[in-house]
């Protein structure tokens, strides 16, 4: 036997001689994973077989997981095709959603059908950045200032610093917030493709040494949670983070009762009851009902980075009846998500399984021209979360959100 078997790998990681993370030094990635489940196993009493059995092989997991010992495998399902007239996103698209709650491809299937019944949705990426922000510390005020007049003075050398280190990223500005003796910097960027917190946390380093050096200010963190990172924070709901998406349909008020079983009216009142003065009561950052659910499915099923799911949430829905001059009622409805951080390259993106349900948007990759692939995904995103606003919000108006979740999620 030799150190490449698993078993004896299992053996030796229990002896005390190797180390879990160091078990990718002795074989390859998939034995190296067969080793640890095997030691957890005997460990915890836990039979492993199905999260062993993945797909791809464990080497192309590397950059995204360490410690590995196989997948933890979510349903996938489809909903669609909707079409969509976007920025960047244009013509008929599928959207892939994982997850494990009952009646969510139902209800985000059910609000695409009826928006493409009413001629697809309109979708525009309206703002696009990726922040960083790094905090610093000066003596006081004074200081602070002229750190600040410094910064606002001398953008070109600090974006040529951020831009030495990457090929695609453009440093677009930097907002600068004092608090006493703390300097905070809020870099956004452009990142194209990329969702690019690991673009904008290079470039910004870089840019870092060229504010201590110039300046009187010290570097304490190189992030100072103003970007803000996967909590929630009012910063990214007003200011925007990553891409700020809104999508909007006008559905005609027959339809709205033919497929929806309800009216204009109804959906508006409850939105409006609901989603604005219920969250508002609530001190929600987010003025919608269930758009989390949308990002978090699509997120998963694409690649992205599931902790920004929390920035997802920032979305403000509007429903609003609109008044035809022959007497009858439409639907006027929209999402508006401030901080929706997506990228087709990098991260999670590169994983097999992930990159195949990019291919059933077709947008994997880079686009042509650079960013607009993200903007596209932005689009189809907002599109289907405004799906699943519909299509919840039009429940709760017919009142039958109860029975839809006993007939399909139980
Ligand atoms: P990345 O995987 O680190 O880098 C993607 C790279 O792809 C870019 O830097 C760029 O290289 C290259 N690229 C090729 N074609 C491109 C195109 N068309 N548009 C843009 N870039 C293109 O990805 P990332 O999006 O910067 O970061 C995502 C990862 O960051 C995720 O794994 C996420 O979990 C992780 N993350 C990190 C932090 C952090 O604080 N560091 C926080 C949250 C999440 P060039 O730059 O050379 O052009």
């Amino acid at each position: 036997m030799t150190d490449a078997d698993p078993e004896t790998l299992a053996e030796r990681v229990r002896e005390g001689e190797l180390r879990f993370h160091e078990l990718e030094e002795r074989a390859d990635h998939d034995t190296a994973a067969a080793a640890r489940r095997l030691v957890v196993e005997a460990e915890t009493g836990a039979d492993l077989e199905t999260i062993g059995d993945y797909a791809f092989p464990a080497e192309a997991a590397e950059p995204n997981v360490e410690n590995m010992i196989g997948a933890a495998q979510i349903p996938m399902g489809v909903a669609g095709p909707v079409t969509v007239d976007g920025g960047a996103a244009d013509g008929e698209y599928y959207l892939p959603l994982a997850t494990t709650e009952g009646a969510l491809l139902a209800s985000v299937n059910r609000g695409l059908s009826v928006i493409d019944a009413a001629g697809g949705s309109t979708a525009r990426v309206t703002k696009n950045g990726m922040t960083r922000a790094p905090v610093f510390r000066v003596d006081g005020v004074a200081e602070a200032a002229e750190t600040v007049e410094w910064v606002e003075e001398n953008f070109e050398a600090l974006a040529e610093a951020a831009e030495s280190t990457t090929n695609h990223g453009e440093l677009l500005g930097i907002e600068p917030y004092v608090v006493g003796d703390s300097v905070f910097l809020r870099f956004a960027y452009d990142t194209k493709d990329a969702m690019g917190m690991n673009m904008a946390t290079i470039a910004t380093e870089k840019a870092c040494e060229v504010v201590e050096a110039e300046t009187p200010a010290s570097l304490v963190a190189l992030s100072g949670n103003l970007c803000s990172d996967k909590k929630p924070a009012a910063v990214n709901a007003v200011e925007g983070r990553g891409r700020s998406v809104t999508a909007d349909v006008v559905i005609p008020g027959e339809l709205v009762e033919e497929r929806l079983h309800t009216t204009a009216k109804a959906i508006a009142e409850a939105n409006t009851r609901k989603n604005l003065i219920g969250s508002a009561k609530a001190g929600s950052l987010g003025f919608n009902a269930h758009a989390a659910n949308v990002v978090g499915a699509a997120f998963l099923a694409t690649g992205q980075d599931e902790a920004q799911v929390v920035e997802g949430a920032n979305t403000i829905t509007t429903m609003d009846a609109r008044e035809r001059e022959d007497g009858t009622t439409d639907l006027y409805a929209s999402v508006s998500l401030a901080s929706l951080e997506v990228g087709t390259v990098g991260g999670g993106t590169k994983l097999p399984t992930q990159a195949e349900a990019l291919e059933i948007i077709g947008l994997r990759g880079g686009g042509d021209p650079a960013g607009s692939n993200a903007d596209a995904l932005a689009e189809v995103i907002a599109t289907g979360a405004l799906a699943g606003e519909l299509s919840l919000l039009a429940a709760l108006a017919s009142r039958h959100l109860a029975s839809a979740h006993e007939e399909l999620g139980r």
